[in-house]
């Protein structure tokens, strides 16, 4: 399998490569050349695999000529056996229709460990088959920081650099990441930020070709493909217990850079029966308003109680558009400078379209996630948190026939967002012992203001040349 980019004019890469490279050099982002499918017999026969099978068997077709199956297999046992629940992602029944997918048995409390434990054995893999080393810079609402740096801490070859708008993240996102003393972490706090600033620094450092020159700049974020693909076996894994391929299943997917539902499009794509996605957003809603009006334009960033999805510019969503879009590269990376210039864009009449026929939107604001994490607590006894709440919310109002499950993705522990779960119910989350004296460690981070010179000098002077 190779990998090209959105915008049409970076060169293809295989799996590894577009593993490392993270962005396209053209600003775009990989994406397989073509979607691999599974018949039906195929899906049926994945019943019942321990979750490392099954992302084995998912995966393979994504990975290629770039590691065996028995390697990869190694891998995502590695990777899932770190985790604190035998079935790595389990499916819970809240009513007649509606189930939580949980994804934050990992160690740092939320669904990006799922994909970024394997991504950390992944650039090792990798990175040891040649001379290179790797510096990964990365923008973070909270809980992508954490997970990538639990996933390269201390690996030789890496240096990790991560971004987050400094105050807007919660204490245990927060110190999740700069308790991590190893060498090869730099966390830099950024002053008077939000995360699309942050996000909007990591991007533009791809594009600086003084930086690009000297160190093998690599991504963490979800614009990373490997991401999304260890992203699509969960979906698999609750379909299938559910009664894929036989049974159609709903997901309603708490929402910020458009990865984590993006991955249940390529779950539909590869075969899975999808009945529909719900993108669930809290009021910082570029995607429901996008959804809904085809008016996709960059509001300011409004703090929640679920900060991981205060996001107003959805990196996914371009995969999306450019699948959408019949592919077309020239076209689609004009309708991005249009957005990167204004910062609005209408969607085209065939994306709206495409669109409309798997997604619908759904957005939450203060209120409604209070009620939500109310009403799972109190009809059903299960603690959730802000971010499931969102989806939980669009999972209750979708109105989707009563025949069809529907399977809210519980994103993050709800204590990691204890003092919003609390407030909501007057229940206090305690946090899991696998994060064991969080509070008691000693944190390390910088202070940089937000200006782009600064941060790209502080990185230069601290990373590993390319080697
Ligand atoms: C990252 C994150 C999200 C949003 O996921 P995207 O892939 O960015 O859409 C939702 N909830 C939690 C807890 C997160 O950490």
């Amino acid at each position: 399998m190779d990998y090209i980019s959105t915008r049409g004019s970076a060169p293809a890469l295989d799996f590894a490569g577009a593993t490392l490279a993270g962005l396209a050099n053209d600003g775009g982002l990989y994406l397989p050349r073509e979607w691999p499918h599974f018949s039906e017999a195929e899906i049926a026969a994945m019943a019942g695999l321990p979750y490392a099978e099954l992302a084995a068997r998912i995966m393979q077709p994504f990975v290629g000529d770039s590691l065996t199956p028995e390697r990869l297999l190694d891998l995502t046992r590695a990777a899932y056996g770190r985790f604190a629940h035998k079935a790595v992602t389990p499916l819970k029944q809240l009513d007649e229709q509606q189930w939580l997918l949980e994804l934050f048995h990992g160690p740092t409390l939320a669904f990006k460990d799922v994909a970024l434990q394997l991504l950390g054995l992944l650039f090792e893999e990798f990175l040891g088959r040649g001379d290179e080393n790797l510096t990964i810079v990365g923008a973070t609402s909270g809980d992508t920081g954490s997970a990538a740096i639990d996933a390269v801490a201390g690996r030789a070859k890496v240096d990790i650099f991560m971004l987050h708008p400094k105050g807007r993240v919660s204490d245990v996102q927060r110190r999740q990441m700069t308790t991590v003393l190893a060498p090869n972490v730099h966390n830099i706090a950024i002053e008077g930020a939000t995360f699309d600033d942050a996000q909007a620094t990591v991007k533009r450092m791809f594009g600086d070709t003084a930086m690009t020159s000297r160190f093998n700049i690599g991504a963490v974020n979800s614009i990373n493909w490997a991401r999304l693909m260890a992203q699509v076996v969960y979906y698999f894994a609750a379909g299938l217990q559910l009664g894929a391929p036989q049974r159609e299943v709903a997901f309603a997917v708490p929402t910020g850079n458009f990865g984590d539902v993006f991955a249940g499009y390529v779950a539909a794509q590869m075969g899975l029966p999808v009945a529909r996605l719900i993108v669930a957003t809290n009021v910082n809603d570029i995607l429901h308003r996008a959804l809904t009006t085809g008016d996709y334009s960059q509001g300011t960033v409004t703090p929640t109680a679920a900060p991981s999805m205060d996001i107003q510019v959805s990196s996914n969503f371009e995969r999306l558009l450019y699948d959408l879009g019949r592919r077309d590269g020239v076209a689609l990376a004009a309708q991005m400078a249009k957005f990167e210039s204004t910062k609005a864009m209408q969607l085209t009449n065939s994306q709206r379209e495409g669109a409309a026929r798997l997604f619908s939107s759904s957005r939450a604001d203060a209120d409604d996630m209070a009620q939500a994490i109310r009403w799972a607590w109190e009809k059903c006894g299960e603690l959730i948190d802000p971010h499931t709440a969102c989806g939980l919310h669009a999972a209750l109002a979708s109105g989707i026939a009563r025949e069809v499950p529907v399977v809210t993705l519980a994103t993050a522990h709800p204590a990691k967002f204890r003092d919003a779960v609390e407030r909501a119910t007057g229940q206090r989350p305690p946090l899991p012992a696998r994060v064991g004296d969080l509070f008691e460690r000693e944190e390390r981070c910088v202070d940089l203001a937000g200006d782009y010179a600064a941060i790209a000098e502080y990185v230069s002077a601290h990373a590993m040349p390319k080697g």
